[in-house]
């Protein structure tokens, strides 16, 4: 494992922060992917003058994979819409993000509040570029970057569609890195209870590998910081939220992968909700245009990882909940008053 220096999450957060918030303004620092790395892997070219993507969110990971049914089914559940494996949802960006995870599909130059790819815009503005497109998918990802380094974001983008009274015909979904707690630092409870209560909003938190020793090879964090995220999902469900999980399980090492496993399964149940396990889906980490150069022996080797870890996962779950509860829709499993 290289030894980097770790990232000071507290600080970074804090910087990133100031550069990518105007407060007064309510302006956020918003990707423009023209002329990016990422832009390089999108099937269709950026919309929205460049600060939008159309992502195709697609349920089949492969083989031997769970399926990922975030956030199909949840926006289908709102929309009212009938089941289907593949939904297309427009992406927003923010410009800043306080990890550097080595799989990530981004550039981290789109992850550093970096004028050359970023500009300042308030949700109208945002809305304004997606109500001009002719082709507008009913779902908005409001991604990253790390969304929560700004929470008035989403707060702010549903008040906007409210205003527009589209706040019921558009499902709203936001990424999570659980690395900070400024949800409940910067909204009002009543903000925050406000959009837990809608019909038409959901989240997910990322779980960056599986024990503390996975979390700082894929994040650059220190280690101490993995329990952190069980705590921050735990405040999230208790806020009420619809809030789901995704999970990485790359890393450098596969020893005591099972029993490493096993403990991980333990502190969903134990410290998030019981049902937790079945909320979260494992995603598959596959190489993308801004990894490719600069992905070193271990992260190669992660990637074959990845498959036995997610086996030690799904003997977990198999070992845990009956088939008629694992069969469940995702937005089934109950952990909240939702
Ligand atoms: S937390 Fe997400 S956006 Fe940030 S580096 Fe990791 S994968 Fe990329």
């Amino acid at each position: 494992m290289d030894l980097l220096p770790v990232i000071d999450t507290g600080k970074f957060s804090a910087h990133l922060r100031r550069r990518g918030l105007r407060l007064d303004s309510r302006e956020v620092l918003i990707t423009k992917f023209n002329g990016s790395k990422e832009a390089k892997d999108f099937t269709l070219p950026p919309n929205c003058q460049g600060f939008g993507r159309i992502h195709h969110f697609r349920r089949f990971q492969g083989d031997n994979w769970p399926s990922n049914s975030l956030p199909i089914d949840p926006a289908l559940k709102a929309l009212q819409l009938p089941p289907r494996d593949m939904l297309l949802v427009q992406v927003f960006q923010n410009a800043i993000c306080s990890w550097r995870c080595w799989y990530c599909f981004v550039d981290f130059d789109l992850l550093s509040a970096n004028p050359r790819f970023s500009e300042f815009k308030t949700c109208e503005q945002i809305l304004d570029l997606y109500l001009a497109e002719p082709e507008r998918p009913l779902v908005i990802d409001l991604s990253g970057g790390q969304p929560d380094l700004v929470p008035e974001w989403g707060y702010w983008f549903y008040q906007e569609l409210i205003k527009r009274s589209l706040s019921d015909q558009v499902y709203l979904w936001t990424d999570d890195n659980l690395s900070n707690d400024y949800l409940w630092r910067f909204l009002k409870p009543e903000q925050i209870n406000e959009l837990a209560r809608s019909t038409h909003y959901g989240r997910v938190g990322c779980f960056k590998g599986y024990d503390p020793f996975s979390f700082r090879f894929n994040t650059k964090a220190a280690p101490e910081l993995f329990k952190q995220q069980f705590h921050l999902m735990r405040r999230l469900v208790d806020s009420g939220f619809d809030v789901f999980g995704y999970a990485t399980f790359t890393n450098s090492t596969d020893v005591d992968i099972r029993q490493h496993m096993r403990v991980f399964v333990d502190r969903l149940q134990e410290e998030v909700h019981e049902l937790f396990p079945l909320r979260t889906v494992p995603l598959r980490i596959t190489r993308f245009s801004p990894t490719k150069g600069r992905m070193t022996s271990d992260e190669e080797r992660a990637i074959e990882i990845q498959k036995v870890a997610v086996e030690a996962w799904t003997e977990e779950l198999e070992g845990r909940f009956t088939v008629d509860i694992r069969k469940r829709s995702i937005t089934e499993q109950r952990i909240n008053n939702r």
